[in-house]
């Protein structure tokens, strides 16, 4: 590894050497950017030439305006069994003033010649252009070029000619390179900003262009691209050159190209429609000898899409439909234009039937993917600050999709406890608002967050309830159809949707939740004081936990709010002072109130005690879907110090015997929070009394059914009685499964654990069956050909919680055994288990140059949140000091730190009232 960093090093101070006019700033920045530590791979970083004196400082972030790309031609010769791979690129682009340089975007590529073309005079052949000499320097660590032109460069087209070769990545990502079995794959990982690794260019969102791309590949091999192969001929070498059709104009964080010996699975077009007027060839593509296990995803792909096209009333936009199962895919799935690419184990399938869990997963996957190709796709937001316009709409298209297809499989409450998932982050003072303005290239994939997915989700689906689907669902095909090609950002979003619905209070709604941040917290009061006049006053302010840093600032959004009372009638109002009220139809005094109809507001509510318990004395009569508003409402004020202990022990009990999945799970995580950190060693048997005697009933009866759902909830209950609540009889079924699925000192039997209890039985197994099964089961990692299995295995091993084991995983996560995902969630799991979180603590302080190495590159900046499971003020202080003193190898980090460290100031200040409600329970 050292003799890999050497040569990097040395031609680093060779460069800084011969730049000695380089200001200070950007010396600094420089010489921070060189490894401090060896065990970097020299793949990872750039060689930078710093600014010199007087020079225009680079864009951190957003490239200047005035320079676009208009089409690419890009040919490249791609072996995957080779560590680099090389070609040359032109691009066409427009320049609207003249100059002597430009920016754009290169990463750790080696560009061995580059030049300029002006057109010649008007109406000439190419052989008469103008060649200009340019230079090419990489300035900035994330990707940031200059180009100097000898002489200048007038106003208008010209064409960029680069020759270049570059490494494949090792660490999944831009074009990076795996091994399975055997065979070694290439595949491009462009999204966000990675197409930069292996494309000089313009790798930005907002700059579409056309690309013409031809592949020098293996002969033999497969090549997946965005568009229709439309040539093959023979290479000397062995080799042979593909040639793709033109794609439509595209962004580069779409861009595909794979190339390996893939299984090629052809299914029968997709008929023509009504909105589409050719026929859509559909194909599938997995590793070699795994093509069959597309089987299921393929089968329902046709009607997936034909939902799209007929919601939208647009047709699909691109020429063909290829699924990719890409091995070791560093995201769930990537969207890449008519190639969509997924990890393999979201999508594959052995055998007909997928496990409950695996199939719902499998559809959300598949349906927010083909979302993505209207929305993102074919209209892009221009920068990443309006991210949510592509992730959030197809985030908002799933449940509608999969409700099409199933309107009885609970997808409504799937979105429901989605929307609610993000308020949890959205009580934090360091949240996100949906849109907030992104500055600099290392803080863009922070904005992959439950803000920009979920919250969106919520806002668009409360809209879209409130406002009615014929308003608004019109109106987003429009939008559509105005943009489509192009780009939009959210003011040219509000503006189409306010024209088309003419209801300025939507495009309120809109504006008010997600350029802002936080949850809106609606606390009502009933005022029967007149006889025949009942009233309920309704406060809005932002949600606020206990130990909160919030400040009160005033902050209000446009809410439609919407409540139902006890003489049935559903009344709605639009909120937008700080203090409304509504006049209760009828007049009478109403018993109770539901303050969140159909559970589809984005906020949460609070009531009087008394008000609580009328209300949960409707907990039955209430939907699903309110009831999960209901029971998040509950904790929420519970958190923020204004719900007794006894009101909330209540809805518990209620969650626990609801009838849906969803309902009955809604509490689990605040459960496993209260359990890990406020309840102390003498609570410990009342509080597992009281966990087995919620579940362990409810765990029996589901064993008797065999629906989906029941299943389902029959594995999330059996993991969360035998990890949280130490139920013994939970723990022996669980560990007899897994030994037996195993075969630990038994015959394997393969059907005893289906993949969605693979992690809790593994985890089970690693904790109570000793030394011999942990080795063991690292043995049959490297045996099975299962990626579910290999990664509920590394998680599952992280868990472990004898310290005699300790060596045996920490040298495990580092090892080329495990794959850098693996790693990630072994180390992740080490993490949240109580037993050794000490000793796993000190030892990624001790490692953690290397550990940054084997993960992912793209969660580099996501390693505060190894300490998310911490809850008191040593801890915080030494994850305060590690990343004081690491920062430079995770940039991005600040986002995730901030947040982890809010995260343990308020498990900190919600332990006395933690313990008074285990306290409750004696
Ligand atoms: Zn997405």
């Amino acid at each position: 590894m050292p003799g890999l960093a050497l040569p990097s090093l040395l031609a680093g101070l060779l460069l800084l050497g011969g730049c000695d006019t380089a200001n200070k700033n950007t010396q600094e920045q420089t010489t921070a950017d060189k490894p401090s530590d060896s065990a970097l791979q020299d793949s990872t970083k750039a060689n930078l030439e710093p600014a010199a004196k007087g020079e225009e400082q680079p864009p951190a972030g957003k490239l200047p305006d005035g320079v676009r790309p208009k089409a690419y031609r890009l040919d490249l010769t791609l072996d995957p069994r080779q560590d680099r791979f090389h070609g040359q690129v032109e691009i066409d682009i427009d320049i609207d003033n003249p100059t002597d340089h430009i920016w754009m975007h290169g990463n750790n590529i080696d560009v061995t010649h580059i030049e300029a073309l002006l057109p010649g005079d008007t109406g000439k052949q190419k052989a008469e252009d103008k060649i200009v000499a340019a230079h090419y320097r990489q300035m900035l660590d994330s990707g940031v070029v200059r180009v100097d032109f000898a002489g200048g460069v007038p106003a208008g087209e010209l064409t960029l000619r680069i020759h270049y070769n570059a490494p494949f990545d090792k660490n999944l990502a831009g074009l990076f390179k795996v091994e399975e079995q055997g065979d070694a794959y290439a595949l491009a990982k462009s999204e966000s900003i990675q197409a930069r690794r292996f494309l000089p260019g313009f790798d930005e969102p907002g700059l579409k262009a056309t690309y013409d791309i031809s592949l020098t590949i293996p002969k033999g091999y497969v090549a997946i691209g965005n568009a229709p192969e439309i040539g093959r001929s023979d290479v000397e070498g062995g080799l042979e050159k593909v040639t793709f059709a033109q794609t439509r104009p595209m962004s580069t964080y779409l861009l595909s190209l794979a190339v390996g010996p893939f299984d090629v699975v052809e299914r029968p077009a997709i008929p023509a429609n009504k909105y589409r007027k050719q026929a859509l060839p559909l194909r599938g593509f997995a590793r070699k000898g795994r093509g069959d296990d597309l089987k299921y995803i393929l089968d329902v792909t046709p009607q997936m899409l034909r939902i799209f096209e007929e919601q939208l009333q647009r047709p699909y936009p691109f020429k063909k439909l290829d699924i990719v199962a890409a091995p070791q895919w560093p995201s769930g799935a990537t969207e890449l234009s008519a190639a969509i690419t997924y990890r393999e184990e979201r999508i594959l399938v052995e055998g007909d039937e997928p496990a409950p869990g695996l199939r719902l997963a499998l559809l959300g996957v598949h349906a927010h993917e083909i979302a993505h190709m209207w929305f993102g796709n074919l209209v892009t937001p221009p920068w990443w600050d309006d991210l949510w316009l592509k992730e959030g709409f197809a985030t908002w298209g799933t449940p509608l999709a999969l409700t099409i297809m199933e309107p009885d499989g609970g997808h409504d409450l799937n979105a429901a406890v989605s929307a609610i998932r993000a308020m949890k982050l959205d009580s934090l003072a360091s949240t996100r608002a949906i849109r907030e303005p992104i500055t600099d290239n290392n803080d863009i994939r922070n904005a992959y967050d439950a803000i920009t997915y979920s919250k969106s989700l919520g806002v668009i689906h409360m809209v879209d309830e409130y406002f009615g689907a014929d308003t608004f669902r019109p109106a987003l095909g429009r939008y559509i159809e105005t943009f489509a090609d192009g780009v939009a950002d959210s003011p040219d979003f509000y503006k189409v949707i306010g024209e088309e619905t003419n209801s300025p209070q939507l495009t309120d709604t809109f504006r008010t939740f997600v350029e802002q941040k936080g949850v809106p917290q609606l606390d009502l009061t009933f005022d029967c004081s007149t006889q025949g006049d009942a009233k309920i006053r309704v406060k809005q302010k932002r949600y606020k936990p206990l130990g909160s840093p919030i400040q009160e600032v005033g902050q209000r959004w446009s809410i439609p709010f919407c409540m139902r009372a006890s003489n049935g009638v559903s009344q709605c109002e639009f909120l937008t002072e700080s203090e409304q009220t509504v006049d209760v139809s009828g007049g009478e005094c109403p018993k109770w109130v539901m303050p969140n109809v159909d559970g589809s507001g984005y906020y949460r509510f609070n009531l009087k005690e008394k008000h609580w318990q009328s209300l949960l004395a409707q907990f039955d009569n209430l939907s699903p879907t309110e009831r999960l508003s209901l029971i998040d409402s509950a904790f929420a004020a519970f958190e923020a110090g204004n719900l007794k202990p006894a009101v909330l022990t209540e809805v518990i009990r209620l969650a626990a015997s609801a009838d849906k999945r969803q309902v009955v799970e809604a509490p689990l995580s605040n459960l496993s929070k209260y359990t890990a950190h406020y309840v102390d060693p003498k609570q410990a048997e009342y509080w597992r009394a009281f966990l087995s005697k919620l579940y362990s009933g409810r765990l029996e009866a589901l064993q008797q059914q065999s629906d989906a759902d029941s299943q389902l909830l029959y594995s999330r209950l059996i993991g969360f009685l035998a990890l949280e609540g130490k139920n013994q009889e939970a723990r022996k079924t669980l560990r007899d499964k897994a030994e037996q699925f195993t075969g630990f000192r038994q015959p394997r039997n393969a059907d005893a654990l289906d993949s969605d209890l693979y992690e809790a039985a593994l985890t089970v197994a690693v904790q109570d069956s000793g030394k011999e099964f942990l080795n063991h089961l690292i043995k049959v990692r490297g045996e099975l050909d299962d990626p579910r299995f290999e990664s509920a295995s590394a998680s599952a091993i992280g868990r472990v919680t004898d310290p005699a084991q300790l060596d045996t995983i920490h040298s495990l996560a580092l090892s080329d055994k495990l794959g850098s995902r693996e790693a990630f969630g072994l180390i992740q799991n080490a993490l949240a288990e109580p037993a050794l979180q000490d000793r796993n603590w000190q030892w990624l302080q001790d490692n953690f140059s290397r550990v940054v190495n084997k993960i992912p590159e793209q969660w580099r900046r996501d390693t505060p949140r190894f300490a998310a499971h911490f809850c008191d003020q040593n801890s915080l202080q030494q994850v305060q000091m590690l990343f004081t003193q690491q920062q430079k190898l995770v940039p991005g980090y600040e986002r995730a730190l901030a947040q982890t460290e809010e995260g343990i100031n308020l498990c900190m200040a919600l332990k006395e009232k933690g313990q008074a409600l285990a306290a409750e329970l004696k």
